[in-house]
């Protein structure tokens, strides 16, 4: 329950549009895509900056848990208002307010969803490659907090390059702007990177200054079938070593490959074990030389077979099935648990012989997939028998991420810590580093008021 006398405070300036409390409201703001939920006590759907200001304030005064939402598709449970208080949905902010194309750069604001500022974008010539999978729902405010990747990252970065600026509301409800449009720009602290990734925990990001780049002239989507999935992961760096820049490199193992198989709607040679599909885009005419590249590479790496998607409707297919994936693997096994890790991405096939022998060791059952360009694989994990979790999953899942810790990889790749990695944070980050970081959220939110319980 709230105090009275800040719902009282609330209600000033927010009609009951705005503010809810009704059980279903509360149900519907109390869960996530992590599966993790916690019933807030309010939801509230703030339209202007000076209301963002003002609730944070009056939270900040009644020492009551605010978690700012974006679209809920979070993996680490980010959304989930683990400590009742008020969940901040950010849906009301909306607007795409400029697109700068001289300047190579859009204004917009945290709501707007990923693939609708790409398609308007692009509808003017330009291109904002951050492209995490679940882009035709989740909303900009929240890449930026979870600092997205996505399949293009290999080529084009993650969400982090593509900050320019930011407009931040602070825990006390001071509002703060961080860069600008100008590409060099070094006055004072880089402090748009500090809210980059920050998940949540130290503001509320109420606009951003984002970098646009010229759209490609034109792109071409290839797969290679391979036997072994050790093979289909050392063509990579061999890929990337020799120059060939493809926008996307994703491998799927058997299972990934067996659930999609119809969907993709491709012949597929049936001694396949493992396929890289992989993307080129640029000017139209250097594309074929770049196909013919990429294929040799993979033939000299033992590829059974080299397809080229035929036509745009092919390639939106294939891609299709890839952003499925998640939920294709339901086809196999109704209940999955998932890691997010990265890689150096020499370490892959290491970290994949790792996974078959965790998996025989556990008796549990390991698919992998994932953006195999940047070292990042997502991993599903199952219990070889029965439908349900088991202590064997959870403790394959901690031997995933140790393994990863020893390749010298990360535990979270492009997912974020949130409330479920949070006790884990430590492996793969100092003492002193993890002081720093807790002496930061200490300085901008001292009574831990903004989404706590999170990465820290
Ligand atoms: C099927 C599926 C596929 C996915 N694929 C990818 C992928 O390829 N790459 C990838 O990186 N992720 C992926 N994700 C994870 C998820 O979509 C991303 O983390 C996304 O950035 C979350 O955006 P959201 O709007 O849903 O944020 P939410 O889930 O609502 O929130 C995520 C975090 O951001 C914070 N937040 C949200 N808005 C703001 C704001 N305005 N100010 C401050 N903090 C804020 C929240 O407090 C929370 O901590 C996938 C998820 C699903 C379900």
């Amino acid at each position: 329950m709230l105090p009275q006398k800040a719902r009282q405070l609330l209600l000033e300036f927010l009609d009951e549009k705005d503010y809810r409390s009704s059980i279903e409201d509360r149900i519907t703001y109390s869960y996530d895509a992590s599966r993790e939920s916690c019933m807030p006590d309010a939801v509230v759907f703030p339209k202007k900056v000076a209301h963002v200001s003002r609730i944070l304030e009056i939270c900040n005064t009644y020492r009551i848990p605010i978690v700012p939402r974006g679209a809920g598709t979070g993996l680490t449970g980010g959304a989930v208002p683990l400590s009742n208080g008020i969940v901040m949905a950010l849906k009301r902010f909306d607007r795409i307010i400029e697109i700068d194309k001289e300047n190579f750069c859009a204004v917009v604001e945290p709501g707007v969803i990923t693939a609708d500022l790409q398609t308007a974008v692009e509808n003017i010539g330009l291109f904002y490659p951050p492209d995490p999978a679940s882009m035709d729902a989740s909303t900009i405010g929240g890449n930026i907090a979870e600092n997205a990747g996505g399949m293009r990252a290999v080529k084009y970065g993650v969400t982090k390059d593509y900050v320019m600026g930011l407009e931040v509301v602070l825990p006390n409800g001071e509002t703060i702007h961080t860069g600008s449009k100008c590409v060099k720009d070094v006055v004072g602290y880089d402090i748009s990177r500090l809210f980059v990734g920050s998940e949540g925990t130290l503001g509320v990001i109420t606009k951003a200054i984002l970098k646009l780049v010229p759209k490609p002239e034109a792109k071409q989507t290839l797969m290679a079938f391979f036997p072994d999935i050790a093979i289909a992961a050392k063509a990579v760096p061999d890929i990337l070593l020799k120059g060939i820049a493809p926008t996307t490199i994703e491998f799927f193992d058997r299972y990934c490959i067996d659930a999609t198989r119809e969907m993709m709607g491709f012949p597929i040679p049936t001694e396949t074990r493992a396929m890289l599909l992989m993307d080129v885009d640029g000017r139209a005419s250097e594309i074929p030389a770049t196909i013919k590249r990429l294929h040799d590479v993979c033939i000299s790496h033992g590829a059974l077979a080299v397809e080229i998607a035929v036509d745009a409707a092919a390639q939106d297919q294939l891609w299709r099935s890839r952003r499925s994936l998640h939920g294709a693997l339901n086809t196999i096994r109704p209940c999955w648990e998932e890691e997010d890790i990265a890689v150096p991405i020499a370490r892959i096939p290491d970290m994949i012989r790792a996974f078959n022998a965790i998996g025989e060791d556990h008796n549990v059952l390991i698919v992998s997939f994932g953006h195999a360009g940047d070292g990042n694989i997502h991993v599903s994990l199952a219990a070889k028998h029965g439908n349900t979790p088991s202590k064997n999953v959870t403790a394959a899942r901690h031997a995933v991420l140790k393994e990863a810790v020893a390749l010298e990889g990360r535990i979270a790749a492009e997912h974020g810590i949130g409330m479920v990695k949070r006790n884990k944070i430590g492996w793969n980050i100092d003492h002193g580093t993890l002081s720093f970081m807790k002496n930061l959220k200490d300085l901008l939110d001292p009574h831990h008021i903004l989404n706590p319980g999170k990465v820290l």
